[in-house]
């Protein structure tokens, strides 16, 4: 009596799991198809049917699937069903062409049956990617054109600022040897209109000149190795030695790290932020701290000034190109310092940013990732 019963649950559970599992295979959108070894069609499930575009079950079981198999793909398939056969292989993307016509990309899981009577059967699962397929390929095509797109502007950039320093060069010099040839003849008015034309054609070709040094920094490659901060420094702080001194500038710098880089970026880098810490100095002689600090995965650089500051809701706008919070007479300079300095950060793959109140003072922060030079 008890082994009835147990045998009656044994029999329940089974028909239960067996409903459970029908019920999947019949409402999942994914196709679900058993196929013999010589390619005949042994079952699908109607999401399958639907795929193939079967009208019925009749259209295609019993026939072979490698019919439906688009024929670029027919022999990677027939050679794949043999392998899943012999248990050595479980996936493969192919092509079907259904029984209207229609091609789909599909993505098949598959594994071997080993029936009672000794054959073995492969059973898969089988997902439609087409559009998965069509997106990635769109966005591969997009972030193709993109790259594309941004090289020629790139080049466009590098060009125009190369090619526009000849002829301001002619504009700047002719302008002067007309001042200096006909300075008697001229009255005050035609005298100051020269000397307006002068200041402009010397203020674009400062811009040209940065505009060829940002696309250069644009176009590098970046020729990294192990570069000593603190001797980079040094070499640094004696390039800027006169503005130093004329500012009365009192700099201190911390031990510093050997980070992988690109030498010359990285000078042009503390370059520019000392010299900006220097330029946009208060009333008081500048002091200026450089320190690091190291994290896990990174170096933390700042550059620290007793200078006016900066107002924190334009601290974003600095970074862009030809952006600037004062007018040349105030503060010389064509606003280009930090968007190469963001360049050569980015080059790096690490961030720049500020943190800053007006009148107390900036500090600029740098992360450069820890690698090795081979990385
Ligand atoms: P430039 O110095 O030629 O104007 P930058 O790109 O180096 O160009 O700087 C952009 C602007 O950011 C400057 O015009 C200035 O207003 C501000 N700035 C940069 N560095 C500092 C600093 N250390 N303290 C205060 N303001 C700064």
């Amino acid at each position: 009596m008890k082994y009835e019963l147990e045998r009656q649950q044994r029999e329940e559970d089974l028909r239960e799991r067996t409903e459970h599992l029908s019920t999947l295979i019949e409402t999942t959108p994914e196709c679900i198809k058993t196929v013999a070894p010589d390619g005949t069609l042994l079952q699908m499930n109607p999401a399958g049917l639907d795929m193939v575009e079967a009208g019925s079950a009749s259209d295609v079981i019993d026939e072979n699937v490698y019919d439906l198999i688009a024929p670029d793909h027919r022999d990677r398939f027939r050679e794949f069903n043999e392998r899943i056969c012999q248990d050595e292989e479980r996936t493969l993307e192919f092509d079907i062409i259904g029984l209207e016509g229609t091609r789909r990309h599909m993505e098949t899981h598959a594994a071997p049956l080993h029936k009672s009577d000794g054959t073995t059967v492969h059973v898969a699962l089988t997902r439609d990617i087409t559009e998965q397929v069509e997106r990635e390929e769109q966005l591969e095509e997009t972030v193709t054109q993109l790259q594309q797109s941004n090289d020629r502007l790139k080049q466009f950039a590098y060009a125009a600022s190369h090619d526009l320093q000849e002829p301001l060069r002619m504009v700047s010099s002719y302008l002067q040897l007309l001042e200096n040839q006909y300075k008697d003849d001229l009255d005050e008015d035609a005298q100051e209109y020269i000397d307006f034309a002068v200041n402009g054609a010397d203020r674009m070709r400062a811009m040209v000149d940065d505009l060829l040094a940002f696309s250069r920094v644009e176009q590098a490659d970046g020729e990294f190795e192990s570069v000593e901060c603190d001797a980079l420094l040094e070499r640094v702080m004696n390039d800027i030695q006169v503005q130093i001194e004329e500012a009365n500038a009192e700099i201190t710098v911390q031990s510093l790290p050997t980070v992988v880089s690109d030498r010359s970026q990285l000078e042009q880098l503390f370059s520019n932020l000392v010299s900006n810490a220097i330029k946009y100095r208060g009333d008081d002689p500048p002091e200026i701290d450089i320190r690091v600090e190291e994290r896990a995965n990174y170096w933390e650089f700042s550059v620290v000034d007793n200078g006016i500051g900066i107002d924190p809701d334009k601290t974003d706008r600095i970074f862009e190109v030809f952006k600037r919070l004062h007018h040349e007479d105030e503060y010389p300079g064509t606003g280009i310092g930090l968007s190469l300095c963001q360049k050569i950060v980015e080059n790096h793959g690490g961030e720049i940013w500020v943190d800053s109140e007006p009148g107390e003072g900036s500090t600029f922060f740098v992360t450069l990732p820890k690698r090795t030079a081979e990385s």
